[in-house]
C-alpha cells in the first residue's frame, strides 16, 4: 500500500530525509519512533505530498505520489491533481485542527459533501455511524471547545474516515493529551488497525506499538536506522542509536 523508495527531503542544505525506503502492505500497521527532529513528521507529510521530495519516490497502492512520470523524469504534479491524491489518505496531527465554530458533525460532514459531492443526508447518516464508533454517539452536536482533548481527536479520525481512505497517516495523535485521555483514542486506532485499515503511526506509545503493529521502524537522523517486528526492536535492539532512545523513553 505505501512503498517508499530512497526518499530524500532538505531544507535549504539540510538534508532531513536521507534515503528512506521502506515498504508497508494493505492492512499492515507501521509504526515509526525516533528522537525529536529525526524526520518522522517531514515522513508522514512526503507521503501524502504535503511536503515535495527532492529524490526517491513515494508510492500509495501503486501510484507514484505528487511526481508524474515521462521520458524519465518526474513533473511535480498541480495543487489540484495532488489534493486528488490526498483525498484517499486520511491524517490526524498531534493538534486536532477541527473547525472551532463548527459541531463535531459538521466537522465529518464538510468534506465528503464539499470534496466528494456526497449529499448532506448521506453524509450525516455516516458521519453519526463513525460518531458511535469512535465512542461519540453523544457529542454529535458539540463545539470542539466543549470536548476534551481526547474526544476532539476522536472526532478528528472520525473526520478522517468519512473521507473513506485507503490509508491512514497518524502523526503523533496521543501526545498532545492528558494521561487519561490517551487509552480511549489508542483504543479507535487498535479497533481501526484489526479492521484492515493499513496505517502508519508515529507515536511514543510503546504498548501499542507492541500490541498493534505489524512493523516497528526507528529513525535517526533522516535515515530508517533499524527496523523489524516490535516485540523484536523494542526487546532486543540491535543497534546503539536505537538502545540509547530507547532507554531513554521506556
Ligand atoms: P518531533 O519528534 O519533534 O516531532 P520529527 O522527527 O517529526 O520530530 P521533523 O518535524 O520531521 O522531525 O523535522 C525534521 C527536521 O526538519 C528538523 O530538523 C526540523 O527542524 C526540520 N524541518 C521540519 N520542517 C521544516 C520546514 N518547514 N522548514 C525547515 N526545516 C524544517
Ligand atoms: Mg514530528
Amino acid at each position: 500500500m505505501v512503498r517508499a523508495e530512497q526518499v530524500c527531503k532538505d531544507f535549504g542544505s539540510h538534508r532531513v530525509l536521507n534515503g528512506v525506503s521502506l515498504e508497508v502492505k494493505r492492512g499492515e500497521v507501521l509504526c515509526v519512533i525516533g528522537p525529536s527532529g529525526s524526520g518522522k513528521s517531514t515522513f508522514l507529510r512526503c507521503i501524502n505530498h504535503l511536503e515535495s521530495v527532492n529524490a526517491g519516490r513515494l508510492y500509495v497502492d501503486g501510484d507514484l505520489i505528487g511526481y508524474r512520470e515521462a521520458n524519465g523524469k518526474l513533473y511535480e504534479l498541480s495543487e489540484k491533481q495532488a489534493a486528488r491524491q490526498r483525498r484517499d489518505i486520511g491524517m490526524v496531527f498531534q493538534h486536532f485542527n477541527l473547525f472551532g465554530h463548527r459541531t463535531a458533525l459538521e466537522n465529518i460532514i464538510e468534506a465528503p459533501i464539499r470534496v466528494k459531492g456526497v449529499d448532506r443526508s448521506s453524509a450525516v447518516a455516516r458521519a453519526k455511524d463513525l460518531l458511535g464508533q469512535v465512542g461519540l454517539a453523544d457529542k454529535a452536536d458539540s463545539y470542539p471547545a466543549q470536548l476534551s482533548g481526547g474526544q476532539q481527536q476522536r472526532v478528528a479520525i472520525a473526520r478522517a474516515l468519512a473521507m473513506d481512505p485507503k490509508l491512514m497517516l497518524f502523526d503523533e495523535p496521543t501526545s498532545a493529551l492528558d494521561p487519561e485521555l490517551v487509552g480511549d483514542v489508542l483504543q479507535v486506532m487498535r479497533n481501526l488497525a484489526s479492521e484492515g485499515m493499513t496505517m502508519v503511526v508515529v507515536t511514543h506509545e510503546m504498548g501499542f506499538a507492541r500490541e498493534v503493529a505489524d512493523h516497528l521502524v526507528f529513525m535517526d537522523g533522516g535515515r530508517v536506522v533499524e527496523e523489524g517486528v516490535p516485540t523484536e526492536v523494542l526487546s532486543a535492539p540491535r543497534e546503539d542509536r536505537t538502545k540509547a532512545f530507547l532507554s531513554r523513553i521506556l
